[in-house]
């Protein structure tokens, strides 16, 4: 969807806290993609904020796999 925007409201209205710049980025741990919010991840296009051409299939498909191993690891301890 070219010119698409995020719905960084809904972001905001979970709790979860955005830069005060223009790009409003999400603030999220770059290890593990678990937002300010505990238990609460993002993944893909989204954590760039409006910087959505920053994240592509290429450099965001790690995402997922990454927030799986945190949970995983979460749930066995
Ligand atoms: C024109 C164009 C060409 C591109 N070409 C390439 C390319 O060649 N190679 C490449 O790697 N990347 C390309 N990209 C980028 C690629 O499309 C994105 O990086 C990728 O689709 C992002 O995936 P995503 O899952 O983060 O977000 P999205 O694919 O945007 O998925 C988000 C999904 O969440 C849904 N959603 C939103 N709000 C809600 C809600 N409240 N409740 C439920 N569902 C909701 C949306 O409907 C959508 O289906 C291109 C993008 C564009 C626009």
């Amino acid at each position: 969807m070219t010119g698409y925007q995020p719905n960084l409201a809904f972001l905001r209205d979970l709790g979860i806290e955005l830069s005060m710049d223009e790009v409003s980025k999400p603030t999220y741990n770059e290890e593990n993609y678990e937002t300010n919010v505990k238990g609460i991840y993002l993944a893909g296009v989204i954590c760039g904020g409006m910087n959505t051409h920053r994240l592509f299939i290429e450099n965001s498909r790690e995402h997922a796999e990454k927030i799986l191993i945190d949970i995983s690891r979460k749930i066995k301890h």
